[in-house]
């Protein structure tokens, strides 16, 4: 049998069996509360993104503290998942913590604003900049009402976005490039509409294709990350960005920026440090510290439109908004969040120690002689089992090694430390330990050393 990405299948099987009997031998409490609780909830799991753990049944969590897991059979864990970003700064900050606290004490929701609210908006223009903002509950849910007004103000119809995206569950951008056409993805749950007649994508990194799609004059805006973390990591060329802005002025489209994962980057997001110029701008997950909050924001000009747009609309739905959103434990633990939490000493100790682990898993890869590389967007690292760099989303889905990625993933979890299901991705939070990251960069040596010998 021919090797998967450098190793090879026999090895690789007999690997993933060892792991998962492993796996299951050291947690008979959690097989056991599983037992008891698990058949009320549809597959087993309360969400079923819960299954796509490669484990033979999911953790049950007991506590989580700075970026260590605790499971129900008392396992301490590293935590280099931090719930797929919501925790990028840790579980449960202190200082968000005290806010959820003293918020509790005041209510829950009121549909109306709080003092706390009047506070984070300026602390968001701080943070990210001189933006009009509106809040939601998800990033998957901000992206939508960002593309409701970019349709609103343009008149246009279609979205751009690029092969291989993942922008959350608005089903306009759940499209994929194939054979040169738009096609809606294979697998989306009872989907009946035509997606691929409001959408065009093309391949990241791909200007030319970009500014064919513009050309049409249908496209109402472009969506797209800074930087594609949701194949494998696919870092944007030497001026990518700045051709993307160019033709988005040149075509009246509008860009908006979803900066849910790439707030790793720094400061402001990729945006602010690398000096990119959105007409809209997104950003989820960790914001609010790990409760549910996502921010939108817009230029100047875009707000002005859009409230003209706003003031001559006919009366009723807007299609946008749900009634928990701007809530005030969000703007409570939001608030806390970009004055305590989101700070440059943050970001300076999450760098130090990304680069310290980008450093240590490149190093083993070498040292196996395997042809993988490592990417990494500030506190985001990555490896992938194939050549780098990717240059879009055809070279990440070649890159993607299923099978492979599981048996790493549950290896390494056997090793103390858990990493994002979905894709290779650790994330360095301000409270990861130097001891965490070398543990994980031991336990990354010690199965390719299984896998390769
Ligand atoms: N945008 C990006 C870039 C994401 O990676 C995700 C989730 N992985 C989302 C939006 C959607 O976030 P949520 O699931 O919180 O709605």
């Amino acid at each position: 049998h021919l090797p998967i990405h450098g190793v090879s299948p026999e090895r690789l099987d007999a690997f993933k069996d060892r792991e998962s009997a492993r796996f299951a031998r050291a947690r008979p409490k959690t097989r056991r509360l599983l037992d008891q609780g698990a058949q009320a909830w549809l597959g087993g799991v309360p969400m079923h993104w819960m299954r796509d753990w490669p484990s033979p049944f999911p953790l049950v969590v007991k506590r989580a503290q700075k970026a260590r897991l605790t499971d129900a059979d008392g396992f301490e864990i590293d935590d280099f998942c931090l719930g797929d970003t919501g925790s990028m700064f840790g579980h449960a900050p202190a200082p968000v913590a005290r806010a959820i606290r003293r918020q509790a004490r005041c209510g829950l929701t009121y549909m109306l604003p709080s003092k706390a609210a009047l506070r984070a908006g300026r602390l968001l223009c701080e943070r990210f900049g001189p933006l009009v903002w509106q809040i939601a509950t998800t990033a998957s849910d901000a992206n939508r009402n960002a593309l409701r007004v970019a349709r609103a103000v343009t008149g246009r119809r279609k979205v751009l976005v690029f092969n291989g995206c993942y922008h959350g569950t608005l089903q306009d951008t759940m499209v994929a490039l194939e054979g040169g056409r738009t096609v809606a993805r294979p697998g989306l749950v009872g989907q009946v509409f035509d997606i691929a007649a409001e959408a065009v994508c093309v391949e990241f990194n791909d200007l030319g294709a970009v500014e064919a799609a513009l050309a049409s004059g249908e496209v109402a805006a472009v969506l797209t990350e800074p930087v594609m973390t949701n194949s494998c990591m696919v870092l944007p060329a030497p001026g990518f960005h700045r051709g993307l802005k160019s033709l988005t002025q040149r075509y009246g489209t509008l860009l908006i920026i979803d900066e849910t994962h790439t707030q790793s980057s720094g400061l402001g997001g990729y945006t602010r440090v690398h000096g990119l110029s959105p007409d809209l701008f997104v950003v989820g997950k960790c914001v609010a510290g790990g409760v549910a909050t996502a921010v939108w924001g817009m230029t100047e000009a875009v707000a002005e439109a859009f409230t003209a747009y706003d003031a001559a609309r006919p009366s009723g739905h807007s299609g946008m908004g749900t009634t928990l959103s701007g809530n005030p434990l969000q703007f409570a633990a939001l608030e806390a969040t970009l004055a305590e939490v989101m700070t440059p000493e943050a970001y300076a100790a999450m760098e130090a120690g990304a680069g310290r682990l980008a450093r240590g898993l490149s190093g083993v890869i070498a040292h196996h002689a395997l042809p993988w590389h490592v990417a990494r967007v500030g506190a985001r690292v990555e490896f992938i089992c194939a050549p780098g760099p990717l240059r879009n989303g055809a070279d990440a889905a070649a890159a993607h090694a299923p099978q492979l990625e599981a048996a790493l993933h549950l290896g390494l979890l056997n090793r103390g430390c858990l990493i994002a299901p979905f894709h290779n991705m650790m994330l360095v939070s301000p409270v990861t330990r130097q001891r965490q990251i070398d543990r994980l960069i031991a336990g990354f040596d010690e199965i390719l050393s299984e896998l390769t010998a």
